[in-house]
């Protein structure tokens, strides 16, 4: 599912799905906005492809890849969720082509609120869809490196101690616990120049600018149940709104990510 801010600050998603409406069942990029407050259906087909290479498979790695591509694709590698053990200056990345335009170009540290604070980094050109993606409510860049490993070792050291309370659940309850992100960053700061100190890292500081996020949500659930298509391939319901990578169903949520590569249709 992707996804954009609109002027109003509010999120809004795409999805590409096979839609039947004119018998058609051609792939058809909907935004799903336009569905909350109705009655919808999604149905797995039972297809799923890779992602990257379109084979067909019957499970998926890493949010899905086919197991050849989670082997050998650069983005697959475990550099990409611990930049900090980049090995492109060793000769042995996976792909140098997809390292010069993915890791080794500019990234940014910053603090995003959903149920608590967490810390994160991501390229430049990701931000806010990023920050939707987690189902932020704010957001506040911290600091700006020039490559993905630098931000990783920021990242990583600053981590140590700083505790991720962030829980999907509470997110989905819209349950954020109130935080002064401007005081935090500056702590944050404090600790990332010292780090970049000793690393040798390059960083340039971020303006106190927040970025508020809303979602399109007519009502936030009480109890969360998951639906997995894994277990019925059909999940309907009323559409209630969507926040972070969830829509939120009166029958339940589902983590659209988790699914990535399912044929779905939809029937509005
Ligand atoms: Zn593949």
């Amino acid at each position: 599912m992707s996804n954009k801010l609109d002027s109003q600050n509010l999120a809004s998603y795409s999805l590409k799905v096979i839609d039947d409406h004119l018998n058609t069942k051609s792939d058809e990029i909907v935004n799903m906005n336009n569905f909350i407050g109705s009655s919808l259906e999604l149905e797995f087909t039972g297809d799923i492809n890779c992602i990257s290479c379109q084979r067909r498979v019957t499970k998926t790695f890493n949010q899905g890849y086919c197991f050849p591509c989670f082997q050998k694709l650069a983005e697959c590698d475990i550099c990409i969720v611990k930049p900090e053990l980049c090995h492109f200056e060793e000769g042995t990345c996976r792909d140098n082509d997809f390292a010069e335009k993915n890791c080794n170009t500019d990234h940014y540290v910053y603090l995003s609120l959903t149920s608590g604070i967490k810390i994160g980094i991501t390229r430049a050109v990701n931000l806010p869809h990023r920050w939707i993606d987690q189902g932020a409510s704010q957001a506040i860049k911290v600091l700006k490196v020039n490559r993905r490993k630098d931000a990783g070792i920021i990242e990583s050291e600053i981590a140590k101690s700083f505790a991720d309370k962030t829980n999907w659940r509470k997110m989905l309850k819209n349950e954020a616990e109130p935080c002064d992100l401007i005081q935090q960053k500056q702590e944050i700061l404090e600790r990332a120049r010292e780090i970049a100190a000793i690393a040798e890292i390059k960083i340039e500081e971020s303006d106190d600018e927040i970025t508020n996020i809303e979602y399109p949500v007519e009502e936030y659930p009480q109890k969360i149940k998951s639906h997995n298509f894994d277990k019925n391939p059909i999940v309907s319901g009323t559409l209630l709104g969507i926040k972070g990578q969830y829509l939120i169903f009166d029958t339940g949520v589902i983590n659209i990510r988790k699914f990535a590569g399912y044929r779905v249709q939809i029937k509005g």
